[in-house]
């Protein structure tokens, strides 16, 4: 099974994905967090990492295909995955699918969280204080947000043209959001086979 995870900043793409890999019990494929994980290397090229995520900014469509396209050729990617926080560019969605198609694999999901501008800005606030991500600041937020308006926001009618997009309203407990999230991917699995 592939799921691909949307949602803007603070939509709780996070929280989601986390519950559902435990639930289907595939591997969790997040770009934030290779990100944050490479950006630790005292490289020119960790450097240049932790430049773009502290300002909100994309790294580059290239690394993180390259990123994806390593790690989705592991074995344990073999049943199927989770993608959280990619594609985030058009360039990004455009070669995933090629990737798909290549390895002959079904996009089963793509779910959207659905959540106002006011309620991102606050839950992003919020998380400031508890986790203290170098980009849960004021400034970046915005810059994030515009990120996620001009990039990423128009992949939503990408999928939704190939009848791939599941709308979940992402407001309340996450533990309701994942019921919401789960039914949408249930209804959508009922007489559709997954993945070999
Ligand atoms: P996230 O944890 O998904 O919010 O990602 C944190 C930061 O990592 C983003 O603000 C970007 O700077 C960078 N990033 C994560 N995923 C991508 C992606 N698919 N394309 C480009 N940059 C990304």
């Amino acid at each position: 099974m592939i799921i691909i995870l949307m949602g803007a900043p603070g939509s709780g793409k996070g929280t989601q994905s986390k519950r559902l890999v435990e639930y289907f019990g595939i591997p969790h494929l997040s770009t934030g967090d290779m990100l944050r994980e490479a950006q630790k290397q005292p490289t020119e090229a960790g450097r240049k990492i932790a430049a773009c995520i502290d300002s909100g900014r994309l790294v580059s469509d290239e690394l993180i295909l390259t990123l994806v396209e390593e790690r989705l050729s592991h074995p344990a990617c073999q049943l199927g995955c989770l993608l959280d926080g990619v594609p985030r560019t058009t360039v990004q969605a455009e070669r995933l699918d090629e990737l798909f198609r290549r390895k002959n694999w079904t996009l089963d999901h793509v779910i959207a969280l659905c959540v106002p501008q006011a309620e991102l800005v606050r839950r992003l606030l919020a998380r400031a204080t508890v986790e203290g991500r170098a980009d849960d600041t004021p400034d970046t937020i915005s810059q994030r947000m515009e990120v996620y308006q001009r990039q990423t926001a128009p992949l939503l009618d990408f999928f939704r043209s190939r009848g791939l997009l599941r709308e979940v309203d992402a407001v309340g407990s996450p533990d309701d959001v994942f019921r919401r999230v789960l039914s949408m991917v249930n209804q959508q699995t009922q007489g559709s086979s997954t993945r070999n």
